[in-house]
């Protein structure tokens, strides 16, 4: 599933293609997606100036002159820059195709991705308003994790994949964060003292950076996204190295479940 690196990796790449190209007309193969793409979203944006790729948590925010188109990639989809005349393939679903001759595919096999078309303040509509803060937001701080943690009993490493909490923290980055905040995961959240709540600020932006760096090293005229970041598990401490040694102490990394997710740690160094 593509994570919040994937998305920013795809942002990034898809920025130099898209801004300040017009969008010339939209081909809509399939409108069953998450939720159905509306009618008349190609005439509502034909024509008009794509004017900078944003993103919102998992969300790219394509801004228009009138309006935001709102992309999800879903569990499975991408978004790729190709030839407007490039033979479509099994699950490419639409097109915004650019006064370059380029297209902006999309590409889903199993349609959780989403396509919406909003003329208001993007960050205002419903699936966005109500989004915690990003992971690379000043308001995502230690005074802030800190306090939002006390009364939580639940497992940090659980709280920290909570959306409402953060966004963008996969299972992958959770366990890799952790490891380096040098907190067990099965501790409750209200046991985190402000210095642990600061090193795990720090943990979550450093790999989230780091697979956000990798990711943007492949890059070429597309981007990323197929939900196997094969580039940044070479750099991974814990994750899927159930038995191996930590890389710190020596120790078998071990492996646990936790909300049905595997977690991994090592036992000596996190506390
Ligand atoms: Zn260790």
């Amino acid at each position: 599933m593509p994570e919040l690196p994937e998305v920013e990796t795809t942002r990034r790449g898809l920025e130099p293609h898209a801004r300040r190209r017009r969008i010339v007309k939209v081909s809509l193969y399939e409108r069953r997606l998450r939720w159905p793409v509306a009618a008349r979203l190609a005439s509502s944006v034909k024509g008009q100036l794509l004017k900078r790729v944003g993103r919102r948590a998992k969300y790219l925010l394509l801004e228009l002159e009138a309006g935001t188109l709102l992309l999800h990639l879903g569990m499975s989809g991408n978004l790729r820059v190709v030839p407007a005349q490039a033979p479509r393939r099994t699950h490419d679903h639409f097109d915004l195709v650019l006064d370059s001759g380029k297209a902006l595919r999309f590409n889903d096999p199993r349609r959780f991705g989403s396509l919406i078309y909003t003329r208001g303040d993007p960050l205002a509509h419903p699936l966005l308003a109500r989004l915690a803060p990003e992971p690379f937001d000043a308001a995502f701080d230690a005074a802030y994790l800190h306090r939002v943690t006390r009364r939580r009993r639940v497992a940090i490493k659980q709280l920290l994949m909570n959306s409402q909490l953060v966004v963008g923290v996969g299972n992958i980055y959770a366990s890799e964060a952790l490891f380096r905040a040098r907190i067990a995961p099965r501790r409750q959240a209200r046991t985190l003292t402000h210095a642990e709540a600061a090193r795990l600020v720090r943990a979550v932006r450093a790999v989230l950076a780091q697979a956000i760096r990798s990711g943007g090293t492949t890059l070429r005229d597309y981007l990323g996204a197929d939900g196997a970041p094969g580039y940044f598990r070479q750099r991974l401490y814990v994750y899927e190295r159930a038995g191996e040694p930590c890389r710190r102490c020596g120790t078998a990394v071990r492996a646990i479940t936790q909300g049905q997710r595997s977690t991994y740690y090592c036992p000596h160094c996190q506390r």
